[in-house]
């Protein structure tokens, strides 16, 4: 099992030394969005790069990755999401100074000179979740009870191949 991250840091005394930070995180721990999953099993793995990047701020690059599992919103169980992100941070002691970043830049507010890599994570993680999770199209569960639950399949945007059958039936 891998290192966990430690629970606060430094951010830019880790900048000055180039510092890495690498571990798991246990689903369990980020209650945020445990509260978004059918489960909490498992963990995610993180990596975080502490240094000055775009004009020589300082900041931190990282990676995120693992599984989670969220409720399909089409058949109600559970679908896997796959977690690969990276991210871009550039400390700030203010929201003022947030403002000030050339865009493009996003900020991560320290406040005390302190940051939670878990927080960070977590944070990331809730922006790149789908706001629909879905199986992929012929992948949900028939439904239970014989009751028929297609109607929001039929409803659903064109289908990217309706086109085709179109052009073939002429
Ligand atoms: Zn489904």
């Amino acid at each position: 099992m891998q290192a966990r991250l430690p629970e606060w840091v430094d951010p830019l005394a880790l900048v000055d030394r180039r510092a890495r930070l690498a571990g798991e995180i246990p689903l369990a721990r980020l209650e945020r969005l445990a509260g978004l999953l059918c489960d909490t099993e498992g963990s995610l793995q993180a990596e975080m790069d502490f240094g000055r990047f775009e004009e020589r701020r300082p900041g931190v690059r990282g990676k995120v990755k693992g599984r989670l599992h969220m409720t399909c919103q089409r058949c109600l169980e559970a679908v896997e999401i796959p977690v690969d992100l990276d991210f871009e941070l550039y400390l700030v002691e203010s929201a003022a100074l947030a403002e000030r970043l050339p865009d493009g830049l996003e900020p991560l507010l320290h406040e005390r000179g302190q940051v939670s890599p878990r927080e960070v994570v977590e944070d990331e993680v809730l922006l790149a979740l789908p706001l629909v999770p879905r199986h992929a199209r012929g992948q949900c569960r028939p439904p239970r009870g014989g009751e028929a639950t297609a109607s929001d399949v039929e409803a659903e945007r064109p289908r990217p191949f309706a086109v085709l059958e179109r052009l073939r039936r002429q």
